[in-house]
């Protein structure tokens, strides 16, 4: 779909809007791209993603971008946690839920929620606060980037009430609380195991190096990194796969493209086994001309050369998203 580049720093026209809330109806069905992992930076605040020195990914920039890599819809997850407030200059709640309400043939929004919010001091404390930010369109939580471990008794509280208001969360997973962002867990995931049997109710979807690297045999010194080449032993991730149906990976990011595509065979292997647990996702959102995520290109290559079947390609760009999340 062409969008005329008639876009102002005053916002859009009513007929630019149009176009932006339409998804291409030309488009089969089984050709709709759904990316579960995107952000906006503040848009309403313009100046101070000018002041930080990020430069702008507005929700128009990201509809621009939208259009021209063929991806139907996003989901946008707002940044809310201490360790990335404010730092990428990434838009919160109420600016993701606005965004939803302009686009609402294209957008939809996770809530960002913290687990160490005085609400969630005891079990169920974060029950009205969910229902409120479902109520206003939320269909999941995320991007997860609390940096305590995932076993800490506030997430536990956090992932029962997700599971009773059946809705998903998107985790960030780190190796070290101090280190960076995203939820604490030690090699080959041994909390996440546990949190996994322990909320069969809660849908937990995996991203970043440390969740993705387990897709392998990998070392402590080696998961916080971008591991490529060979996958020589399997790693945790097949075993969680197969053995708990809540969980689910994101395949966004550096990590995400990494872990499908660094070795053909096996990695091809991982697709078709747990295609129904496989989200797209990009995780970009640095500039209008940045590049094009390689998850595109990738699976639409996978896909001519028959190293994965119609049916993962349909699953992951879109089948698993629209199931999950109860649309069409
Ligand atoms: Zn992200």
């Amino acid at each position: 779909m062409f969008i005329p580049n008639s876009m102002t720093s005053n916002g859009l026209g009513r007929r630019t809007r149009r176009l932006f809330n339409r998804t291409n109806n030309n488009r089969k069905s089984c050709e709709m791209i759904i990316d579960i992992h995107a952000h906006i930076t503040y848009g309403n605040f313009k100046i101070f993603s000018r002041l930080l020195g990020r430069k702008p990914f507005t929700v128009e920039i990201l509809l621009k971008r939208m259009n021209s890599e063929g991806i139907d819809k996003s989901v946008l997850l707002p940044l809310i946690n201490a360790e990335v407030l404010d730092y990428y200059g990434v838009a919160g709640n109420q600016e993701c839920i606005e965004a939803t309400r302009k686009y609402p043939d294209r957008l939809m929004t996770f809530c960002g929620i913290d687990p160490r919010s005085m609400m969630n001091y005891k079990k169920g404390g974060l029950s009205k606060l969910l229902a409120v930010y479902k109520k206003l369109g939320c269909i999941g939580i995320g991007e997860m980037c609390a940096s305590i471990p995932i076993t800490h008794r506030l997430y536990q509280n956090l992932l029962y009430v997700a599971g009773e208001e059946n809705l998903p969360i998107l985790f960030h997973f780190v190796s070290k609380t101090g280190l960076s962002y995203g939820a604490v867990d030690k090699l080959n995931l041994p909390g996440l195991e546990k949190m996994l049997g322990k909320f069969p109710k809660t849908i937990f979807i995996g991203h970043s190096p440390c969740f993705w690297n387990e897709i392998a045999s990998v070392t402590d010194k080696e998961r916080i990194g971008y591991v490529k080449g060979a996958i020589k032993k399997e790693g945790k991730l097949w075993r969680f796969m197969k053995n708990y149906p809540n969980l689910y990976g994101d395949i966004s990011a550096g990590s995400g493209y990494i872990a499908l595509s660094r070795d053909s065979a096996k990695c091809c292997k991982f697709i078709e086994k747990f295609s129904d647990r496989l989200f797209f996702g990009t995780d970009r959102f640095t500039s209008v001309d940045e590049a094009v995520p390689p998850q595109i290109g990738f699976l639409k290559e996978s896909l001519k050369n028959k190293m994965i079947s119609k049916t993962a390609y349909e699953n992951i760009t879109h089948n698993n998203f629209e199931r999950t999340f109860h649309l069409g």
